[in-house]
């Protein structure tokens, strides 16, 4: 989601938390809105709903979107224990997102760009 949609501002967020050692470098920062910087707090395990069993944090910077998650629609589904506790534990799928993803898809920013996708000229 963009931040012109979101009646926020954006975070920089540390993937891996400065209390468990995870430090200032561009590599271990990500771009994220408050909700889901607040929600993933200084975690780095997450529940997967489906199996119940702690799942690897997704890491932004180091793995791909395309291999943990896909579109159905407005929906994120998780391919993976990692896909589904992040979309669990931030609440990825809620109301308020759903209708932000419509709103941006009316704008022509829906689905978002993969960035493994070349952009056509
Ligand atoms: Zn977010």
């Amino acid at each position: 989601m963009y931040e012109p949609g979101q009646g926020g501002e954006y975070h920089v967020e540390h993937i891996s938390p400065t209390s468990r050692g995870g430090s200032d470098d561009m590599d271990n920062l990500a771009w994220s809105c408050s909700r889901c910087n607040f929600s993933k707090s200084n975690r780095v395990e997450l529940l997967d709903p489906e199996t119940g069993e702690q799942a690897q944090m997704f890491h932004a910077r180091t793995m791909d979107w395309t291999d943990h998650f896909e579109w159905s629609g407005h929906l994120i589904v998780g391919r993976t224990p990692t896909g589904r506790a992040l979309i669990h534990a931030l609440d990825l799928n809620s109301a308020k997102r759903i209708r932000i993803r419509a709103r941006d898809e009316l704008c022509g920013d829906f689905p978002p760009q993969s960035r493994a996708t070349p952009i056509e000229e």
